[in-house]
């Protein structure tokens, strides 16, 4: 057998790492946040039917614009967004919030253009920077993980990037970012600035997105997904949020017939039922506050969240930790943050267990 040392790989890959989320079978994975509810029963059968005449014309390709997708997906932004509905013209959807970005910096990153991020953040986007040969850059944060308008502003005047990733809230921190720090961002580059909202559904009820800020700027763009709140990460459906000319550059670099009318569809099936889907949220929005509140009183710091996870901290050694938690078959993340672990706020069950696990072994 051969390794990968032996083949002619591109130059600028060699000794990279994949993207590498253990997947260990376990009872507890608290480890990718995701929602861990199980989609309910009646919307796995909307979602059936609709999937079901999907397969009426599975023997043609599907619609490549996915119109009706991008119409539900359209209605479903438009919730509680005071500059008013989104239009489909503004949508955009792909394999995964993960496709929609590699599909962004296709078209506005590759050879000879970089992207400014600020560590520690999302793990794909230096990854999908790099698989499209767009360079990385980073910027820094204050001591507790937060962005400033200063902080950030400076850090585009010092690197000049094509692009600018911001993580609202942010993964692994659960940091949330103002809306005038994304403000000064766009103001401060004529590039594009990505703000990445996977986990926008748990923010503080009442609070502003960042979709309030898209009017008027053409270099705005929203990524979002449904795999987090809305408990569809098995299908593979992200999208994005964004100025129609935006949209029609990312129509020069995707694969055409790129979302295959099965996942269409039961995206589809399951935005009928938006408010089954996310009527978890606020349970969830309550086991992260739980977390936020126990942790402390099991001797660990936390970092604010606004996500569906916690990072936690005062950890002497988090590896031996993650090791004995996998051992009574919970599974979180290290995300290589000294001293941390990462939790996902799961269903009221999985984080007693979490938690009394962790008291036990802490004793
Ligand atoms: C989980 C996550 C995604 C989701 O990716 P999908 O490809 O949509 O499953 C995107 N961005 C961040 C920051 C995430 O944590």
């Amino acid at each position: 057998m051969a390794s990968l040392s032996d083949l002619p790989l591109r130059d600028d890959l060699r000794g990279k790492a994949p993207y590498g989320a253990p997947m260990d079978p376990v009872k507890y994975a608290l480890n990718v946040n995701e929602n861990t509810h199980p989609v309910p029963g009646p919307v796995r059968e909307a979602i059936l039917a609709e999937v079901s005449r999907a397969l009426e014309s599975i023997n043609r390709y599907p619609d490549r614009e996915f119109t009706a997708l991008r119409a539900a997906l359209a209605d479903y932004a438009s919730r509680d967004r005071a500059a008013g509905p989104i239009d489909p013209s503004m949508v955009w959807a792909a394999n995964g919030s993960n496709e929609v970005i590699q599909q962004v910096l296709q078209a506005f990153g590759g050879p000879g253009r970089s992207v400014l991020g600020f560590p520690p953040s999302y793990s794909m986007h230096p990854i999908i920077a790099e698989s499209t040969g767009t360079s990385w850059s980073v910027g820094s944060r204050e001591s507790d993980f937060s962005l400033t308008p200063d902080g950030v502003r400076s850090a585009i005047q010092l690197t000049t990037p094509n692009l600018v990733f911001l993580c609202a809230p942010n993964n692994p921190t659960g940091t949330p970012v103002s809306l005038e720090t994304i403000e000064a961002a766009y103001d401060a580059t004529d590039g594009i600035v990505m703000v990445d909202e996977a986990y926008v559904e748990f923010r503080p009820e009442g609070s502003a997105t960042a979709s309030e800020l898209l009017p008027g700027r053409e270099r705005l763009v929203i990524s979002r997904t449904m795999s987090k709140a809305f408990a569809f990460a098995g299908a593979r459906v992200g999208y994005l949020l964004a100025d129609p000319a935006v949209i029609d550059a990312l129509r020069l670099v995707r694969l055409p017939y790129h979302l295959s009318g099965i996942t269409q569809a039961a995206a589809l099936g399951a935005l009928q039922h938006s408010d089954v889907m996310l009527s978890m949220v606020s349970d969830i929005r309550d086991q992260r506050d739980r977390l936020l509140r126990e942790l402390p009183e099991l001797g660990y710091s936390v970092c604010a969240s606004e996500a569906n996870f916690v990072l936690f901290g005062g950890i002497d050694d988090p590896q031996q930790l993650f090791r004995d938690l996998l051992e009574q078959d919970i599974l979180i993340r290290d995300v290589g943050i000294p001293g941390h672990l990462r939790v996902t706020a799961g269903t009221k069950e999985e984080t007693s267990v979490f938690l009394e696990t962790l008291g036990r072994l802490r004793a």
